[in-house]
């Protein structure tokens, strides 16, 4: 930071100096005032002071050396083009002191107008402005007020509250009605407000005036809203804010002065048209103050035709230059239209896919263009169903926003309550602690589910997210108690029944019901709507833009499926191809029984029995995927959970067979699982007893899920189709793991497929360190592989992804150790590093190595971006997140580097 602090180094540059693409600097005000200014448009002269300036400043406590020179400079030559000089007695310059930051944070940091404003200027100004006091010493207050509360911290409130005094002796409620005598008595009133505070005198001398204003604006940078929006929206906290000096022009001389707000399109639809409003006689801080009602912009027509035809003039110049949606400031003074501020206008989600598509047809920008102007997360908002929060809806708790979208519905609290109401036809939330696979049909069945505790990897929210279903985690304000059929919140009860709406993408819960709308782009992917037919210009966008994506992108997409319906759901939304099925979700429900039988099996035949009843039954789940996926490759994971996972509950257990016990009952069979659970019970499951290790341990396991894959595969091919299976090895950490599965799943595959001539390739998943770490030798051993970035990161980090999300990753956040958690968007400096070292000793060894990546991260915009730099050949995500990965994997194709797509 300021390591370039010379006495010559330049801090600030005169608008004619800047232009656009310097926002680094000079903050997006001052650059894009800049460029109005050599686009010719009517500017009000100024100078920028750098955010190097501000980071020299806020690294030392001080201005740097140099600064106060160069402020002089350019002061002195805005006074000489203007002909006034600041403060002066009888024609004063007056200028306004604004923050302006790389990236916009509306209204976070501070301004200062009317600088230059004192005790013998503003009789200078009054006669400067034809005699007009009233609007003179209203200038003096409005700087006193502005000055005490920004630079000062003078209590806001004790201003307004003399203000209201005032008009209270006046017998009115509006500030209009305040003549010069009662303005020149509130700026007395505040002086005194200011002496008391401040232990000193409103400053009388210009300059000092400036110079505090300014080092005020650099200082706003660190107060606590302007951190805290920065958090929110990812904002560096290291940019700094530029500072403009801009020469005042005032909208409130008259019936002939107005200042007003502008867009070149709709920023809500999109839509083509004249969008703004206006207000006459004022200020601009009397739009945001709301302190009259403005009026449609297209009034100005009839109040000032020849500045309405100007700005129109203007505003279709600024669009052919910027080739965006622009937003405009702007200020009448007698007549004379002073453009204020211009900016790359933000939208909504519908109205980037909108805007970006006319813009193509008008010739503005490229398909390619296109692609880079809207991105996955807006994408994202369009597909999910939303809440219409237009009336007064307060929520009742906030939990993790799990799983977007938005859902209403009665109560539940068990997966078999779930499915009895879902079948009646009542839509229903499953309110859980924390789900466990037991809960799978519930989940399948409830509209949405809600838990109070958990993160954005735990089980309810990676299963929901995998069904597009809403889910809100780690409510913990919930107090959920699940044999009385409740949950308490915040003092109200809610009981089985009661009707709750929750939403996905903020977290937020809210009691009673939430109206929802439907979203049309899902309608779209799914095929139900013809974007030709379609008289929706969204979907019409949308399309076009997805298209283009498709033709660009270099990734291939895939999804997480383990159901026949989640694959065909897949394959609507452009899957080409399943990267994660999930066998142990093939082991619940009914099939428990039998898994049970495997683990207490005490012999040979008992195990043997257990698992042939098993193989028929994975077949036919195969057999389902392959025909829905039609020859598209399907990679197929072998179990990876600890058994003990499909045994109940340790404690639970213990409980009812000492109550069993008690009464005198037979207890035999479940003496013998209590005793299994207790011998299977581990303290770390997660680094326990998975994965490949289980399949090496259980005689019998993997063999029998591969042949009941080469029989599934040769059934589809002998049936007419085709079936493409890669068998996949989960939590492989030694290549040798690798090669003893891999050769006896050689043997059966080679027995199973005779000359059917299926293929089936085997691979492993690239999840724990040691595999990224030895990825040459595995890549020896392995046809493909699979990066499973949510153990990778659960081991990379050691943060069990089970618990720490809803546990202390806000501290994390709060302190910057991380902008946004490494579970949802791939560290890339740290498990990142692992992934791109693994792809390239796997490569080295094995050219051609098929690399693709199932975790959560496959979905997520930035991860996928990181993806494609690494030269992975796909990614897979859930089905609702394919479209997204599509999107975004084309973006990535198209993005140039330095490219800024905020
Ligand atoms: C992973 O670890 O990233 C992965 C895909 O496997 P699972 O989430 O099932 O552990
Ligand atoms: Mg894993």
């Amino acid at each position: 930071m300021a390591a370039q602090e010379t006495v010559d180094h330049k801090y600030v540059y005169d608008f004619a100096e800047g232009n656009k693409d310097l926002k680094d600097l000079l903050g997006g005000k001052g650059a894009n005032l800049a460029e109005m200014t050599n686009l010719g448009l009517p500017v009000p002269p100024g100078f920028t002071i750098t955010t190097e300036a501000c980071k020299a400043y806020l690294a030392t406590g001080r201005e740097p050396a140099g600064l106060a020179g160069q402020i002089e400079a350019h002061l002195e030559s805005l006074e000489r083009g203007m002909g006034r000089r600041l403060g002066d007695a009888h024609d004063p310059l007056l200028v306004s002191v604004r923050s302006g930051a790389k990236f916009s944070m509306p209204g976070m940091m501070e301004t200062v107008l009317n600088v230059g404003l004192n005790d013998r200027s503003v009789v200078g100004l009054a006669a400067q402005a034809g005699g007009n006091e009233r609007f003179a010493w209203d200038s003096y207050r409005r700087l006193i007020q502005m000055f005490g509360k920004t630079v000062c911290e003078v209590p806001g409130e004790e201003f307004e509250h003399a203000l209201d005094e005032a008009k209270r002796a006046r017998g009115t409620d509006n500030d209009l009605d305040l003549d010069a005598d009662d303005l020149r008595g509130l700026v007395d009133a505040y002086k005194r407000i200011f002496l008391k505070h401040t232990g000193r005198d409103f400053p009388q001398e210009p300059r000092e005036q400036l110079d505090l204003a300014i080092r005020a604006v650099f200082e706003s940078w660190n107060a606590e809203r302007a951190v805290l929006y920065r958090r929110q929206e990812r904002i560096p906290a290291d940019l700094g804010t530029a500072v403009n000096v801009v020469a005042m022009v005032f909208g409130n001389l008259g019936p002939d002065s107005g200042t007003g707000v502008a867009f070149t399109r709709d920023p809500a639809s999109g839509a083509q048209g004249i969008y703004g409003d206006y207000l006459a006689n004022a200020q601009g801080e009397d739009v945001v103050a709301g302190i009259r009602n403005t009026v449609p912009l297209q009034e100005l027509e009839r109040l000032d035709k020849r500045s309405y035809d100007e700005l129109l003039d203007i505003m279709a110049r600024l669009e052919g230059h910027y080739r965006d949606l622009c937003d405009i400031e702007f200020t009448i003074e007698r007549g004379k239209l002073w453009m204020l501020q211009t900016r790359v206008g933000k939208r909504t989600a519908a109205a980037a896919f909108v805007i970006a598509g006319q813009l193509v047809d008008e010739g503005l920008i490229d398909l390619d263009e296109a692609l880079h102007r809207v991105n996955g997360a807006q994408l994202a908002q369009l597909m999910f169903p939303r809440f219409q929060l237009d009336h007064d809806f307060e929520p009742v708790a906030r939990g993790v926003g799990a799983s977007p979208g938005a859902a209403s519905g009665r109560v539940v609290f068990t997966s078999a309550r779930a499915v009895e109401l879902a079948g009646e036809g009542e839509a229903v939330i499953l309110v859980r602690r924390e789900t466990n696979p037991d809960d799978l049909n519930g989940m399948i069945a409830a509209k949405g589910i809600l838990t109070s505790r958990g993160g954005k990897t735990s089980h309810a929210a990676v299963v929901a997210r995998g069904m597009g279903k809403t889910c809100v985690s780690g409510a913990d304000e919930i107090d959920v108690n699940v044999p009385a059929k409740r949950f308490t919140v915040a003092g109200q009860t809610v009981n089985e029944g009661d009707v709750v709406s929750i939403d996905g993408t903020t977290g937020k819960v809210y009691l009673g019901e939430v109206p929802v709308t439907p979203s049309e782009v899902v309608r779209y992917f799914e095929g139900t709507l013809d974007p030709d037919e379609a008289d929706d210009a969204l979907v019409k966008a949308v399309h076009r833009i997805m298209t283009h994506a498709d033709a660009t992108r270099r990734l291939a997409v895939r999804a997480n499926a383990d159901t026949g319906a989640d694959a065909a759901r897949a394959r609507r939304f452009g899957a080409q191809g399943i990267g994660l099925c999930r066998t142990e979700h093939m082991f619940l429900g009914d099939r428990r029984e039998l898994v049970e039988r495997l683990i207490l099996a005490r012999t040979d035949t008992e195990r043997s029995d257990a698992l042939a009843a098993l193989l028929p039954l994975q077949r036919d789940d195969f057999v389902e995927i392959f025909r829905e996926m039609a020859g598209l490759p399907v990679t197929v994971r072998l179990i990876d959970p600890p058994l003990h996972e499909f045994l109940p509950p340790l404690e639970q257990l213990a409980v009812d067979v000492a109550v069993a016990q008690e009464r005198g009952e037979d207890v035999a069979k479940e003496e013998a699982l209590l005793a299994a659970v207790r011998r299977m019970h581990e303290e770390n499951p997660m680094l326990g007893l998975r994965g490949v290790r289980l399949g090496l341990v259980i005689p019998g396991l993997f063999a029998m899920q591969v042949r009941a894959i080469a029989e599934a595969a040769v059934r589809v091919t002998r049936d007419g189709g085709s079936a493409c299976p890669e068998i996949m090895v989960p939590l492989v950490g030694a290549v040798q793991e690798l090669e003893t599965v891999r050769a006896e799943a050689e043997r059966i595959i080679a027995e199973v497929v005779g000359d059917s001539g299926v293929e089936v390739l085997i691979g492993t998943m690239i999840e724990v360190p040691r595999a990224a770490l030895t990825a040459g030798q595995i890549a020896e051993a392995a046809q493909f592989f699979s990066f499973g970035t949510n153990d990778l990161t659960q081991m990379g980090w050691g943060f069990s992804r089970d618990d720490v999300e809803g546990a202390f990753f806000w501290r994390y956040l709060e302190l910057g150790i991380f902008g946004i958690s490494p579970f949802e968007s791939i560290d890339r400096d740290g498990v990142g590093r692992l992934v791109r070292i693994a792809a390239e000793e796997g490569r080295a060894a094995r050219p051609g190595l098929k690399l693709g990546v199932c975790g959560e991260h496959g979905g997520d915009p930035e991860s996928v971006h990181f993806f494609h730099s690494v030269g992975l050949d796909y990614v897979s995500c859930s089905p609702f997140r394919v479209p997204v990965a599509r999107l975004e994997a084309g973006r990535a194709a198209v993005e140039t580097v330095g490219s800024d797509s905020r």
